[in-house]
């Protein structure tokens, strides 16, 4: 397990460059940091040396600014190639042509794998950080021609929800600010070739976000920003297990960005048995920054639930799930377990017993939908496919079905 112990630490960009990230004591789930003092992607008129010579990060402003100046080029062409690459996803060789590119670093991760569902408009892509260390992140193709896209913001993960075949992996590191970002360009310009645009882009991949803020928050800031990939804040969703104070944070910077909680049950003992970090932030701490989220974002936040066979799908705990809920704010996602090689003893529950769990709900006022699952056949479920390459690395035919069930941001 890595984790920061203060200080400066060294994050590395897409070619390798390594820049000093402020940081205090970060993700093994204990936080002390402003995250609010990070903005990776907009650093303010940096000095300029005589020479830049090494690739730059397309998504490091600084440094490509440094570079038009040692190149003498016209600003237009920065824009011109920003928007044929980030907004439009044209192939690299297309949208640099004006522009040195070998000097530019456009990929931060390299491609180890695309597997298209067979029955389904799902696909999973494989990329492979500079360790040699894999990462997922699922295009879905919703019939009703709505494409969304789950990434990735770690390798492995360290709230190790019992599951979550991410959780089994435990933590390896931090996804960089690039490595979140390459996923969206690499999904976006599979898209292209097929004449559709991505729509919804949800932050629910490998990893719990909130223990990489650091790079989450630059992330989605250039994400949104005009002179980036300019998308839409409510077409975006970011997924947690429930860190409360990190909510709060997140809701004060991206008031207009979706936030996800996954709740999975509304008694604390049953809580803790799913989700270790449980025990650190209880239901009462949860709803208290729910509340504070709804205050500052005025709109609702997500909860997902999955549903366990006889672990939370009972009366009492419709009940409870109706009394933490009161007075909130809230959307209720149930979602369709898809089992996982490391938890047999869990199993999904019927589909009458989740019917008849989401009549209560919607009786009782409350918003709620029945997900559904795509990509049965391709392992699309976060961290699956990964887990089962890393023990069978030659792989042959995919193992299924097991599958992922993933909300649209900005419905
Ligand atoms: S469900 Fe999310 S937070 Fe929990 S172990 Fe998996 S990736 Fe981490």
């Amino acid at each position: 397990m890595l984790r920061s112990e203060g200080g400066p630490r060294l994050a590395p960009t897409a070619q390798g460059r390594m820049r000093s990230i402020r940081s205090g004591r970060c993700w093994g789930c204990t936080y002390n940091f402003s995250a609010a003092s990070v903005s990776l992607p907009f650093l303010p008129n940096p000095p300029v040396p005589s020479v830049v010579s090494e690739p730059i990060s397309i998504y490091d402003s600084s440094g490509v600014e440094l570079l038009r100046r040692e190149l003498r080029l016209d600003p237009q062409r920065v824009r011109r190639w920003r928007t044929s690459l980030l907004k439009r996803f044209l192939p690299a060789e297309e949208a640099l042509v004006d522009f040195p590119a070998d000097r530019l670093a456009v990929h931060a991760l390299a491609e180890h794998g695309r597997f298209d569902s067979g029955v389904d408009g799902a696909t999973k892509l494989l990329l492979r950080t500079s360790a040699g260390m894999l990462v997922e992140a699922v295009i879905l193709r919703i019939a009703t021609g709505r494409t969304t896209l789950c990434i990735s913001c770690q390798v492995g993960c360290a709230a190790a929800c019992r599951f979550c075949a991410t959780g089994k992996m435990g933590v390896a590191r931090p996804l960089s600010v690039a490595e979140i970002l390459d996923q969206i360009l690499r999904a976006g310009q599979i898209l292209r070739e097929e004449d559709r645009s991505l729509r919804n882009i949800v932050f629910m991949g490998m990893g719990e976000p909130f223990h990489n803020e650091e790079n989450l928050y630059p992330a989605l800031e250039t994400l949104t920003s005009p002179e980036f990939f300019n998308h839409a804040p409510t077409k975006i969703l970011v997924s947690t297990v429930g860190i409360p104070e990190a909510m709060v944070r997140f809701a004060e910077r991206f008031p207009k960005i979706n936030l996800a909680l996954s709740l999975h049950s509304a008694r604390q003992e049953v809580r803790e048995q799913l989700i270790p970090l449980a025990k650190r932030y209880p239901l009462d701490a949860l709803r208290e920054a729910v509340a504070e989220v709804n205050r500052i974002q005025q709109k609702s936040v997500m909860i997902e639930y999955l549903m366990l066979a006889d672990v939370n799908d009972g009366d009492e705990d419709a009940r409870q799930l109706m009394a933490w809920i009161e007075g909130l704010d809230v959307h209720v996602n149930l979602i369709p377990f898809n089992a996982i090689d490391g938890a047999p003893e869990l199993t999904a529950s019927d589909r009458p017993r989740r019917e008849a769990f989401a009549a209560r709900l919607k009786a009782a006022g409350i918003k709620t939908t029945m997900r559904y699952s795509l990509g049965q056949d391709i392992e699309a479920a976060c961290g699956q496919l990964v887990r089962r390459l890393e023990r069978h690395p030659r792989g042959g035919a995919l193992p299924g079905p097991k599958s992922p069930t993933l909300p649209q941001a900005g419905e």
